[in-house]
């Protein structure tokens, strides 16, 4: 990876860019992933416009689902709920996969969306959009 800062190659592990001595992050869930326009506390210091990830769940995935209602006990659809829920994870985890590799170090304004392009086709799929930006503690005076 690179420093959001300078652009100058960062050596795995560093926690300080030794181009400029800005702190890194290079954890993956250091990337910080909010649905409003702004982090309480932070500041947004660049912007990089918007990140979007799809992913599709086929026939299968509605297969799970019919099981799901067929095995339905006491109105719980948990096959379904379950399913739905790995697949925003990989759509958000792919979209914090992208805003990294765009020097961004949060997304603002995430967007999650469920849809599906028709039963026949047997595709629903699930879509993560936000902006990525970076954002640095107000506190850190330039
Ligand atoms: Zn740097």
């Amino acid at each position: 990876m690179n420093c959001p800062r300078c652009g100058a190659e960062i050596f795995p592990g560093a926690k300080y860019c030794h181009k400029c001595g800005s702190p890194i992050d290079q954890h993956p869930e250091d990337v910080l992933l909010v649905t409003t326009p702004s982090i309480p506390g932070y500041r947004v210091t660049r912007v990089f416009g918007v990140v979007t990830s799809l992913v599709p769940r086929t026939r299968g995935f509605l297969g799970k689902i019919v099981a799901g209602f067929q095995s339905m006990v006491g109105g719980e659809i948990s096959v379904f709920t379950s399913e739905l829920e790995r697949a925003r994870m990989e759509a958000m985890s792919r979209l914090k996969d992208k805003a990294r590799r765009m020097g961004a170090n949060a997304v603002v304004g995430l967007d999650l969306e469920i849809s599906d392009l028709g039963l026949q086709a047997g595709v629903v799929i699930v879509s993560a959009t936000g902006t990525a930006v970076i954002v640095e503690p107000e506190s850190r005076s330039p």
